[in-house]
């Protein structure tokens, strides 16, 4: 379907269901924030070992590099202005570690969401919405990170409105679901999910049988690889809906997103190198790419070293929905159903949440009928 005849579709569903326009224009001003992104690496360190790290877990990348001083931070940020970037992904290592550069981009850049291990707190003055990574309850925390992160990052984000937990389900964190929701609502923070997604340095070794290194190729040795299976996308997908009927106040997620990222097999279309081609986390015009020492580089993603036939990541994810498939044009209902994706991925990525939040009512979620 090309652009006008998404437009199209989009005229008579609403010609339709004229009440479904506040909710549209949501969308669109949802869709509008992103319309300059960029990634900013703000931090090449880290203070954790997580099994598996999408950062340190790949062969190809290099050793820490030299880092610029803060005014060339500070000047950089203001380049960044002037060009209009209307939303900054911090991206780290860990981004709390280098908050001078994070105050840098505050006031010159909307909107910005920092990806953070929660452990460290993010000043106060920092006005951007801060995505903590959890990993499952004490337990699980403590096998693939090292500690009980978890609860660290609750005490140091109870009650605040940038923080979201982002949770990274595997098959050996599933069953961690209830216990961890049911902490996040106690310390008043929303939460959504991620699904693990394997570096292709990480899977080498477990194919390879190696042994582990102590680093972040620890548990995965004795236990294999932590993919689901698709019996395991199944149960995956009646753990979303579970979440979303029992934690509905807590659970920044949507149905229809569910039925899509728990699809069996790749969710993308391939180029002949195995490179998905339609999705938006690729960083291709508009979407830039900045290193911690400031230099535009270009790798296919934020996460290079994944493999795009095994992604299930959050970002690539909900940034593929910006606009509707045709499988979301053949109905109201089925419109209704990604303008839920919208405004959730407006939650979770806005902060502050755009005024037009204020004009929504409740609502129940819009189930497809079999
Ligand atoms: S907190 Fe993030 S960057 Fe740090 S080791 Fe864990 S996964 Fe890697
Ligand atoms: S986010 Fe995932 S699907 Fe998209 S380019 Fe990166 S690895 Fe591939």
């Amino acid at each position: 379907m090309n652009y006008r005849e998404t437009l199209e579709a989009i005229r008579r569903i609403l010609d339709a269901r004229p009440d479904l326009a506040v909710r549209h224009d949501l969308a669109k001003q949802v869709v509008r924030a992103f319309r300059v992104p960029a990634f900013y690496e703000m931090s090449q360190r880290c203070n954790l070992w997580c099994e598996g790290c999408y950062y340190f877990e790949n062969k190809d990348r290099n050793a820490r590099q030299d880092e610029q001083k803060i005014e060339s931070w500070q000047a950089f940020f203001e380049a960044e202005q002037l060009r209009n970037v209307s939303m900054a992904y911090f991206v780290g290592a860990e981004p709390a570690l280098e908050q001078d550069r994070l105050r840098a981009a505050a006031g010159r850049i909307p909107y910005g969401k920092i990806g953070t291990n929660g452990t460290i707190p993010i000043d106060k003055d920092i006005p951007f919405r801060i995505g903590v990574s959890v990993w499952g309850d004490k337990e699980t925390d403590t096998q693939l990170r090292g500690g009980s992160v978890l609860k660290k990052a609750l005490r140091n984000y109870e009650g605040d409105p940038r923080a979201i937990m982002l949770f990274t389900l595997s098959p050996w964190n599933l069953h961690t679901v209830p216990e961890v929701l049911k902490m996040c609502r106690d310390h008043g923070i929303p939460l959504t999910f991620s699904i693990f997604s394997p570096t292709q340095t990480y899977m080498e070794k477990i194919q390879a049988h190696q042994a582990p290194d102590n680093r972040f190729y620890r548990v995965a040795a004795s236990r294999g690889a932590p993919v689901f299976d698709d019996d395991g996308l199944k149960r995956l997908k009646d753990s979303f809906y579970w979440s979303l009927d029992n934690f509905a106040d807590t659970v920044l997620f949507s149905e229809a997103y569910a039925d899509w990222i728990c699809k069996p097999g790749p969710l993308y279309q391939l180029d002949e190198e195995g490179v998905a081609t339609n999705c938006a986390s690729r960083i291709r015009r508009p979407l830039r790419y900045h290193n911690a020492q400031l230099e535009s580089i270009t790798p296919k993603c934020c996460t290079p070293d994944i493999d795009c036939s095994e992604c299930r990541l959050y970002s690539g994810g909900w940034s593929s929905k910006f606009v509707p498939e045709a499988q979301y044009l053949t109905s109201p209902t089925a419109f209704e159903r990604w303008l839920d994706m919208l405004e959730v991925l407006g939650r979770i990525f806005l902060y502050p949440l755009p005024e037009i939040y204020q004009s929504l009512n409740q609502r129940e979620p819009v189930r497809e009928t079999a």
